[in-house]
């Protein structure tokens, strides 16, 4: 792991906005903001939250042969101390009485089918990690994430966000799940614009396992990213557009546009969402749009497998808004032809954002 933290899908900083705007979302935002802090200042790397996690977790990375582990846990309302928290539903076992358990199940049974079917890819670490989710994190968390080793889903205020909102769009679920793919190719940093890559490949990825797994084309799909989640308090229709960035909800700040990138310090302060990684992720959001749109049909034919051969083999932690512009267009040339037509909508998407 190159980079410790934990990839919220909720950025804090629209949690703190949020609180900003309406009086009533301060406790909520508060509350989620306080509970994430704990892991801030952990800063745990893979390796040792294995350790952390104690036995269940000592069989992350045990290869199976079908290669399908797949492990749901309750944690009760419990804090990272209380990760992974009581097993609930494993491969074998029949659905839960518990909606949250068989969403989270199910959504990363399709994620990981995305990635094997689509991509040829063997789970996240391609060697047929076990996937590791734990529902009902802390009290009305109003966030999942990622924290390097696995899966962790709140219940949901249903002011920020909606009660069980967060299990139930599968693009949320696949973005998570695709931030542990980052990590275990190009390591992308949490930081500034590689920080924004690492947050638009798993919004780009997450998108085209939901627009997958609903037979959707790609003139077709919503291009949504958290659809529906949004709480009482929050208006908007999900956390992200990668169609419209900045019209997602109510004080949404992503730019679709190199002129419009937000400039942010990477501090510990969270306004600052590490230099503006889910701001800025706007930009090659739309790119990527431009690009699957452009090439017609559906965005797994052929726009995902560039921009997941960029991801696994030409970028690098440090990778900045150019050079992934330059390893996608790469990776069409390999694929599907150098100069030919599929690699000329690659790089006039990349052109009409602004990054070339
Ligand atoms: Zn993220």
């Amino acid at each position: 792991m190159t980079d410790r933290h934990a990839c919220f899908i909720l950025p804090q900083v629209v949690l703190l906005e949020a609180a900003d705007r309406n009086e009533d979302l301060r406790e909520a935002a508060m509350n989620t903001v306080a509970a994430s802090a704990s892991m801030r200042t952990q800063r745990v790397a893979l390796t040792d939250l294995v350790r952390l996690l104690g036995a269940p977790a000592a069989r992350i990375g045990e290869l199976t042969p079908a290669g399908r582990l797949n492990t749901v846990y309750d944690v009760r309302n419990g804090s990272w101390d209380d990760l992974p928290g009581v097993r609930v539903r494993g491969v074998d076992d029949p659905p839960s009485g518990d909606r949250a358990v068989n969403e989270a199940f199910d959504h990363a049974a399709t994620t990981r089918d995305f990635y094997a079917k689509v991509l040829e890819r063997d789970s996240i670490d391609d060697a047929g990690m076990e996937l590791v989710s734990s529902v009902h994190f802390d009290h009305d968390f109003d966030n999942a994430f990622w924290n390097g080793a696995q899966m962790v889903y709140g219940d949901g205020s249903g002011k920020v966000l909606a009660k069980g909102g967060l299990t139930r769009d599968l693009s949320v679920v696949a973005h998570e799940l695709t931030h542990g793919v980052v990590q275990f190719t190009a390591g992308l940093r949490y930081s500034k614009q590689s920080g924004a890559l690492n947050e638009s490949f798993a919004d780009a990825l997450g998108s085209v396992v939901r627009q997958w797994a609903a037979g959707e084309t790609a003139s077709a799909a919503d291009w949504l990213v958290g659809e529906g989640i949004l709480g009482s308090e929050m208006k908007g229709v999900a956390l992200r557009s990668m169609k419209e960035p900045g019209t997602a909800f109510e004080g949404d700040r992503q730019p679709a546009h190199m002129r419009d990138y937000v400039d942010l310090p990477d501090d510990n302060n969270p306004r600052n969402d590490h230099g503006g990684v889910h701001i800025n992720s706007g930009i090659p959001n739309k790119a990527f749009y431009l690009a699957a749109t452009r090439l017609g049909g559906h965005s797994w034919d052929k726009a995902s497998p560039i921009w997941y051969d960029a991801l696994a083999k030409r970028l690098r932690p440090n990778s900045n808004f150019t050079e992934a512009a330059d390893a996608t267009i790469a990776s069409a040339g390999a694929l599907y032809g150098v100069g030919q037509d599929t690699e000329k909508a690659v790089r006039s998407a990349w052109e009409e954002v602004g990054v070339l």
